[in-house]
């Protein structure tokens, strides 16, 4: 019997467990090294989009997801008081596309994934520090001064990547400008009906509500601040409420419903976009390899694409070495696009000036519905390297 061929996923976030299942149903032996003492139990919300449940669904493990989230039914752009720019045709393209797009909440989606690995697959506590390639493997090194041997090193360990940083060097962080207080809590609005998701622009602000099921929505307002420290991550509620004061009432009503001590508050960040994910025996994927704004909402959907293709491509090529260059060949070109992508359209949501919010909620205000679907049908298809899903 041939012996069964070992990974180290360094990173327990979305893209890192999404590996973990993958290559685990592919028959690789798997250990999860997780640098935080368990999964993240806080943080906020997000989208999973019908490309990334596709993805999960081609290795039988979006049920949990979907379970643990909340359809979204409606899709809305407004303006800051509520009157509506457009809507996006989002349950129809999911019903084409033949895969829902779910809102959830970070720590259920983590748990939704994890659940799924086989028993003692994750070890916490376990901060990885740097690899060493060979002919046949690699080294992985930890900071407890620990080493463990695998055919294969998957970086999963998010923005701020040592094994990026190992692979490519400093590659600067870019900050667009902005900042974004976010939160999860239980909130009822008889606007919010079930599924409901609206995005409302004004001038340099943007504020988002989803309804993650539950009971719960999941808010986010940003607010251009150029001179921002990016070390500053104190909240304050009465900012909040003062950014967003005379917004729709569904709007104020979330923050005055959120306790000060469970908002969060994040610096808008990215970096230029790669084309090398790979070095060896070692890949990179998810935030580690493109790490993008949240503009499109793609982030986790592009690391549970790369890890589903990663999965693919070393079960269809005998060969590691040149597994991980098909993966990367495949995959830089569609995730960095969605890394330029979310930056032009950050740019465009971000605008101050009068004319130009005047401009931009006419153009899309006026664009046809067909179109927006088209463009909408781009971001949220995923195409396997083993056929159309
Ligand atoms: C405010 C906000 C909203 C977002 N909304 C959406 C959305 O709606 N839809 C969407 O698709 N994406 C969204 N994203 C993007 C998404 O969150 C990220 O793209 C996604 O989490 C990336 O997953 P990952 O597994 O690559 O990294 P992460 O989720 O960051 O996970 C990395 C993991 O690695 C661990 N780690 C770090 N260093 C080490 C180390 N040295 N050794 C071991 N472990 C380590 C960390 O503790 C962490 O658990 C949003 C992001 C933000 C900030």
């Amino acid at each position: 019997m041939t012996e069964r061929r070992k990974a180290i996923i360094a990173g327990a976030g979305v893209g890192g467990l999404t590996a973990g299942i993958a290559l685990q149903r592919a028959g690789w032996q798997v250990k999860i090294f997780e640098a935080a003492p368990m999964l993240r139990t806080g943080g906020t919300g997000l989208s999973i989009m019908a490309n990334a449940m596709a993805a999960l669904n081609s290795i039988g493990a979006d049920g949990p997801v979907e379970q643990a989230g909340q359809v979204i039914r409606k899709f809305y752009f407004k303006k800051p008081g509520g009157k509506l720019i457009s809507r996006i045709p989002i349950n129809e393209i999911g019903e084409q596309l033949g895969h829902p797009n779910i809102s959830i909440q970070r720590p259920l989606l983590l748990r939704a994934l994890a659940q799924q690995l086989a028993p003692d697959t994750l070890v916490t506590s376990m901060r990885c520090s740097g690899y060493t390639n060979h002919a046949n493997g690699v080294t992985v090194s930890f900071e407890d001064g620990s080493t463990h041997e695998a055919d294969l090193l998957i970086g999963a360990d998010g923005f701020n990547s040592v094994i990026r940083r190992q692979m490519l060097g400093d590659t600067p962080i870019r900050h667009p400008g902005y900042i974004a207080w976010l939160a999860v809590t239980p909130f009822s609005h008889p606007v919010m009906t079930e599924g409901y998701v609206a995005h409302y622009w004004g001038r340099g602000k943007r504020f988002g509500v989803c309804s993650v099921g539950n009971g719960h929505v999941y808010w986010w307002g940003t607010c251009n601040q150029k001179n921002a420290s990016p070390d500053d991550y104190s909240v304050s509620k009465q900012d909040v409420l003062d950014a967003y004061a005379g917004w729709a009432p569904e709007v104020c009503a979330a923050i005055e419903a959120t306790p000060e001590d469970i908002i969060f508050k994040i610096h808008a960040r990215d970096r230029q976009p790669v084309e090398q994910f790979c070095d060896g025996h070692v890949a990179l994927l998810g935030d580690a390899a493109h790490p993008m704004l949240t503009s499109l909402g793609q982030g986790a959907a592009q690391s549970i694409e790369d890890a589903v293709i990663l999965a693919e491509r070393l079960a269809t090529t005998p060969d590691l070495r040149t597994a991980l260059e098909e993966y990367q060949a495949y995959r830089h070109p569609r995730a960095n696009e969605m890394v330029n992508s979310a930056r032009f359209m950050s740019g465009i949501e971000q605008v101050e000036s009068g004319i130009a919010c005047w401009l931009r909620d006419w153009y899309i205000r006026l664009t046809p519905k067909n179109n927006m679907r088209k463009k909408n049908l781009n971001i949220l298809s995923f195409n396997s390297t083993m056929g159309k899903k």
